[in-house]
């Protein structure tokens, strides 16, 4: 209704002023008077106001408490859930809490990757303890203007107060996503207003008091934790420490059923297969390769997902979607030969690892293969990174085979390659023995970064070289088709390897 009296009035304004300068009046006063007028409703309202909430008008939808959201709705995460709700406990049992004389809990700090559920468990926390639930982000504490970021620290806290009385709650939640922003190691030089927001967020955690109802408990959230100013870290703010991890398989798997409650999945699918394929993913991720599987079953008129379509919508989240780019003659052979390379080195070192091989251009790579991860790994071993690296050689390695040069599309093989060696060096599984970077000069490094590369270059291309039937078998139908299922690569291969034996 609103919008059509706005648009009323922006059709009438401009007609009235040229009829009254018809009239002869002089209306350069009401315009001047008028872009006043709209310029200071306009900062009003792109400041939030004064004194106003941090983040003004889209922040009530961000703050309503979610009722619906508990933590049976967040997928593995059960080490993190377990300790958020025994801390959560200390605001639920706020009177045998005083009887021992136990300082309130006042700050909670997740930390983890991106995606992983961090504010899900914020919301899950304030359903949990029946609290008033708040959000903000540090960045929105950020102004040009010093003072006004603290004086939102100020309006934050004074409206969870309100809230938490006006809808009759004992404890409020206010959940600061990328605390890091704020909350960054104070210089006391240059980024007064960075200082002054974070002194504020203090000066409010430490006017906490456990007897106070409504009780406010500060959840925080940040992926760099190292960055934080020690002064938050300390007993008595933000003194528990969650981490909220990449989930395993079992986690992925449960994150998988949870988003594929809204989806209808074809007979056959198994969630076990795609939680094994994607392997360090995050819990934003997997909701991405359900919905983007989704998209690609209606894309065919299909009535259910089907195994193809969460393959496809995994190559997606993972590398971007389909290009496409028109390739220069003879660029693809090139990106096949190189593609094979990487998995026929794969298929060696660890059987039955190959889960796609691609020529079609995605995202910004023109080829991939994706490999399945035998288990979730944390430990690795020597043997284990240099098959790795390898892998990784196989594509620079087959073209020189071919086309005797390498080209352009390996520089991110190499990239990997050098950084699984630096990780090497850093554990002390190098010649090298074990080392402090300062230890050693940098011609050390480089020589033994040579030696530990050349030597697995030349171990990848013999294998290769051991292998040529199976480029011949499975070049020709990789071009036509190009895409190639783990599954057919594995027939190819060891038809391959059974005629020339
Ligand atoms: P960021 O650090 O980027 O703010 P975050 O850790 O706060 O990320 P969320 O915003 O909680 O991540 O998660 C984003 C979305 O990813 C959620 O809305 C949900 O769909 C999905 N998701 C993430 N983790 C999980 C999980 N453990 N279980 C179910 N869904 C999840």
């Amino acid at each position: 209704m609103s919008k059509i009296y706005k648009e009323i009035g922006i059709g009438f304004i401009p007609v009235f002023l040229v009829f009254l300068a018809f009239l002869g009046v002089n209306v350069i006063p009401i315009l001047f008077v008028s872009a006043l007028g709209g310029s200071l409703l306009y900062m009003m309202k792109t400041r939030g106001g004064i004194g106003a909430a941090a983040g003004g008008g889209d922040r009530k939808s961000k703050n309503r408490t979610p009722s619906f959201l508990t933590f049976d709705e967040i997928g593995g995460q059960d080490r993190a859930k377990k300790e958020l709700m025994e801390a959560l406990d200390f605001l639920i049992k706020h009177e045998e809490i005083k009887k021992l004389g136990i300082r309130p809990l006042k700050g909670l700090l997740l930390t983890g990757p991106p995606g992983t559920g961090k504010t899900l468990m914020a919301k899950a926390a304030a359903h949990y303890t029946n609290s008033v639930y708040m959000a903000a982000s540090g960045s929105e504490f950020v102004e040009m203007y010093v003072g006004v970021g603290a004086s939102r620290v100020r309006d934050l806290f004074k409206e969870a107060r309100a809230r938490a009385v006006k809808e009759g709650k004992d404890n409020a939640i206010i959940f600061i996503d990328e605390i890091d922003v704020i909350g960054g190691k104070r210089d006391g030089g240059q980024q007064r207003e960075y200082d002054q927001t974070l002194n504020q967020l203090l000066t409010e955690m430490d006017g906490i008091h456990t007897n106070d109802a409504p009780r406010i408990l500060i959840i925080a959230a940040t992926n760099r934790k190292e960055m934080l100013d020690s002064a938050l870290l300390r007993p008595g703010r933000f003194d528990r420490h969650i981490e909220v991890d990449l989930p395993d398989k079992k986690g992925r798997l449960a994150i998988l059923h949870i988003h594929a409650k809204n989806k209808p999945l074809a007979e056959g699918v198994t969630l076990e297969q795609t939680a094994d394929q994607t392997f360090g993913f995050s819990g934003a991720q997997l909701e991405g390769v359900l919905n983007e599987a989704a998209i690609y079953a209606m894309r065919e008129d299909k009535p259910a997902i089907e195994q193809p379509h969460l393959a496809s919508a995994i190559d997606k989240v993972m590398m971007g979607e389909r290009t496409d780019k028109e390739t220069a003659n003879g660029e693809k052979e090139r990106v096949a030969y190189h593609e094979l390379g990487h998995a026929i080195i794969a298929e060696l070192v660890r059987p039955g690892s190959v889960s796609q091989v691609t020529v079609s251009p995605r995202g910004k790579a023109l080829g991939y293969v994706r490999h399945n991860p035998p288990q979730d790994h944390y430990l690795y071993t020597k043997d284990y990174i240099e098959d790795q690296i390898m892998i990784a050689l196989g594509g620079a390695a087959a073209e020189e085979m071919i086309y005797g040069g390498r080209s352009t599309g390996s520089r991110n093989d190499f990239e990997q390659s050098l950084s699984m060696v630096r990780n090497m060096m850093d554990a002390g599984l190098t010649s090298l023995g074990i080392i402090d970077r300062e230890m050693v000069t940098k011609e050390q490094l480089m020589k033994e970064n040579a030696a530990i590369l050349d030597a697995l270059m030349l171990r990848t291309k013999k294998m290769l070289d051991e292998q040529r039937s199976v480029f011949e078998h499975s070049f020709a139908i990789l071009m036509k088709e190009e895409v190639l299922s783990g599954d057919t690569f594995r027939t190819l291969f060891d038809a391959s390897v059974s005629q020339s034996a």
